[in-house]
Parts: structure tokens; C-alpha cells; sequence
């Protein structure tokens, strides 16, 4: 069968859903690999690139498998020949039109979002893999706007002490905070309601803030909503923080909820001018008051807020790579013989829980699936 790699038309979109590396893995599970023209050039991959990795550079959207980073469009759905298996990102979830919209075509939609959060599907779950590229490169942007080293240093004009940064939720997003913030130099602390992470934080060379209040011990690997006890014994610590650190990364989330609020204007206003933060659930409602999704706004006192929702598409060639792979992976799940032909099957778990349309009839949502 062939596999095509189409451009993607969202604005703003940097990725691509193979690169010349993942070209050939894809190859190597014996299928035809076709790229559309320009498909890879805002991730820094040329069309000679893939050409040399052994795709054929031509029209994509009528392969059999059809590879692409976000949700296709209406015109793009009308494209896919009858028959085609589409994987991306779909976010079913949220969607319903398109779920519909999708079922109304002869053809089998795979998200790359619905991996299940098991341990035998971590090397396909896109969702950790950009959130971890989204979490150095939220360091990255405030190290760029904050005016000073991260690291101290002893210097002939003078001492300079090192930056204090504090990232709240220690999650994939924030552990990657914490080791990027700390491998430039910075003091790093970190909170997270979830007390097992306190460990994870240490091993990263991060001090780890506990709020010392009863909580609910999560049995899925998430956090709950937190009690109003953590919330106040937290907002204490929030408050204590943004007077005394240079740069806060905000990661909180929680499943099927709007982000908490975390960071108040009172904190805001209580930070010295020229500090910086990174709100990364912004696109979720935000953590922190005076985010402003997809920009940078500089408040009164001097403290800019960041709240780009597209970090991880800011490390286009990284995201690309880490997205192919994923893609690549479970393409080796769906193609057991390594014959390039794509098999389906729904007694696999993973497999059941990325299908949302099979042959035109509408399969979500899965049935839950109990995370190890
Ligand atoms: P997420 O993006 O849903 O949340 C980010 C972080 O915010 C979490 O650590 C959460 O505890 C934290 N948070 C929630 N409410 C908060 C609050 N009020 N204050 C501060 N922090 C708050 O989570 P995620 O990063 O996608 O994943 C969470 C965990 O799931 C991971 O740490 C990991 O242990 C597990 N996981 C497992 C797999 C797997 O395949 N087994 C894959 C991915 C993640």
C-alpha cells in the first residue's frame, strides 16, 4: 500500500507528520511513501530531502494511508479516495461535527491523540512526546525574554546570583521544564498535587514544594481537582514564590476540567519587574490571571506573561521528528507482516482506542481504558 505525507494547511502549522528519517522506517515496513511538494519546509525538510530518503515527491491525498498533524479540513476530507485510512490528530473529544462529518466518507480515521496512557503505548503517545518538547521550549522563551543569566557565575565585574524559577505541575510538560530550566543553571522548585512526583522532581535536581494538606490519591496517573484546603495552603505558597522567583512555568491541567487557577493578579502585581511567565495552559483557560492565549502581554509592573499555544511547533524539526515516530510506531502495530499492508485490529486495545471511524462507521468513543 502507499503512504502519503501531505502538507498541512492549518495557519501557523510548522510540522509535518514524517521526516526524511521516519521516511524510511516507514519504507522499511514495506509501504510506498509519497510526499506532497513543500510538505516538510517549515520543519527545514526539503521535498530533495524525502526524494533522497527514498519517497516520491507528488500528490499525496490519494494514498491508501494518509499522514497528517492536525485535523483535516472539509476540503480535505472530500480529497481522501475511497477506502483510506487517515491518522492524525483528531481531537474526537471536542469535535462531535467532525466525528460526524468524517463517518459520512468510506474511510478509517486513526488519532494520534486517543493513545491510550498505558505503558506498552508510550512510544506512540504524541500528547507526551510534544509536551515534553513544549516544556524546554517554554524555558527557552522566558531564558529569551528575561534580561538576566539563568546560571550564577562569579565574574570579574561582579557576582551574579542564579535565577530562581518555579514550575507548577510536574507533569510530562513541567519535568521538562524542570530538567531544561536546571541544565541552564537556574535554582528550580516546583509544586504538583500529586505527592508522587515529589521523587521525579529531586532526580531533576529540583526542590519539590509540598502542599501539606490531605488529597485524594489519584489512581489513574492525573490529578483531581484539588480540595479547598490545598487550594488556600497552595495559593500561600504561590503568593510567597512570585515575590521571591524570576520566572514561574505554569503546566496544570486537568482532564476533561478548564485549567486551574493558580497564579493571581495580587501574585502578578507581587513579582519584581523583568520577571517572566510562561502560562502553558493557556489554550485551556490559562494557570496564571492576565494570560492572553497565543501572545506575550507585559503587565503594569513590569512582569511579561507568555502565553503561546504553540511551543511545541516552535522546535518544528524536533516536534516533526518525535510526531513521525510516534506515527511510525504504530504503523508497526498495524502492519504485522511488514508487508505494507495495514491491518486492523480491534482486540488490540491501543488499536481499538485511536480508531474513531472504521470503513465509514462511526467507533467512538472507545470503550475506557483502565491506565497502568
Ligand atoms: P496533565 O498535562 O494532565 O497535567 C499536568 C500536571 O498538572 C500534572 O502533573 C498534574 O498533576 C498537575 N496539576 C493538576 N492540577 C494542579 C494544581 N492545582 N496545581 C499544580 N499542578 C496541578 O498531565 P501529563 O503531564 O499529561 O501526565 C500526568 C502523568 O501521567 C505523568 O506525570 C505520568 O506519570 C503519567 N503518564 C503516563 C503515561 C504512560 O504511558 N504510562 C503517559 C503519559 C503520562
Amino acid at each position: 500500500q502507499q503512504i502519503g505525507v501531505v502538507a498541512e494547511s492549518g495557519t501557523g502549522e510548522t510540522r509535518v507528520a514524517a521526516t526524511p528519517q521516519t521516511v524510511k522506517q516507514l519504507l522499511a515496513l514495506g509501504y510506498e511513501v509519497v510526499v506532497e511538494s513543500g510538505a516538510g519546509t517549515a520543519s527545514g525538510f526539503s521535498d530533495d530531502a524525502y526524494g533522497e530518503a527514498g519517497a516520491q515527491v507528488a500528490d499525496a491525498w490519494q494514498a491508501d494511508v494518509v499522514l497528517k498533524v492536525n485535523a483535516p479540513s472539509h476540503e480535505e476530507i472530500a480529497r481522501l479516495r475511497e477506502g483510506a485510512t487517515l491518522i492524525g490528530l483528531i481531537g474526537a473529544g471536542q469535535s462531535p461535527e467532525l466525528v460526524e462529518e468524517l463517518a459520512a466518507r468510506p474511510i478509517t480515521v486513526l488519532a494520534m491523540d486517543a493513545v491510550p496512557r498505558i505503558s506498552r503505548a508510550q512510544s506512540m503517545d504524541v500528547l507526551s512526546s510534544m509536551a515534553n518538547i513544549a516544556g524546554y521550549r517554554a524555558v527557552i522563551e522566558a531564558a529569551h525574554v528575561f534580561g538576566r543569566f539563568f546560571t550564577g557565575q562569579v565574574t570579574a565585574a561582579g557576582k551574579v546570583p542564579p535565577a530562581k524559577v518555579l514550575v507548577a505541575g510536574a507533569g510530562v510538560a513541567g519535568l521538562a521544564a524542570i530538567g531544561a530550566a536546571g541544565s541552564l543553571g537556574a535554582v528550580v522548585r516546583a509544586t504538583d498535587p500529586r505527592p508522587e512526583v515529589a521523587d521525579q522532581v529531586r532526580s531533576l535536581g529540583g526542590e519539590f514544594l509540598a502542599v501539606e494538606v490531605a488529597q485524594e490519591e489519584s489512581t489513574d496517573g492525573y490529578a483531581k481537582a484539588t480540595s479547598e484546603d490545598y487550594d488556600r495552603r497552595a495559593a500561600e505558597i504561590y503568593h510567597e514564590q512570585a515575590a521571591d522567583v524570576d520566572v514561574i512555568i505554569t503546566t496544570a491541567l486537568i482532564p476533561g476540567r478548564p485549567a486551574p487557577r493558580l497564579v493571581t493578579a495580587e501574585d502578578v502585581a507581587a513579582m519584581k519587574p523583568g520577571s517572566v511567565i510562561v502560562d502553558m495552559a493557556a489554550a485551556q483557560g490559562g494557570n496564571v490571571a492576565g494570560t492572553v492565549a497565543g501572545r506575550a502581554v507585559v503587565t503594569e509592573n513590569g512582569v511579561t506573561i507568555i502565553g503561546y499555544t504553540d511551543l511545541a511547533g516552535r522546535l518544528p524539526a524536533q516536534a516533526s521528528q518525535l510526531y513521525g515516530t510516534n506515527l511510525v510506531n504504530l504503523l508497526k502495530l498495524l502492519t504485522p507482516g511488514k508487508d505494507g499492508q495495514l491491518v486492523l485490529d480491534f482486540d488490540d486495545v491501543v488499536q481499538r482506542s485511536v480508531t474513531v471511524v472504521r470503513d465509514g462507521e462511526k467507533t467512538w468513543p472507545p470503550p475506557p481504558v483502565k491506565v497502568s
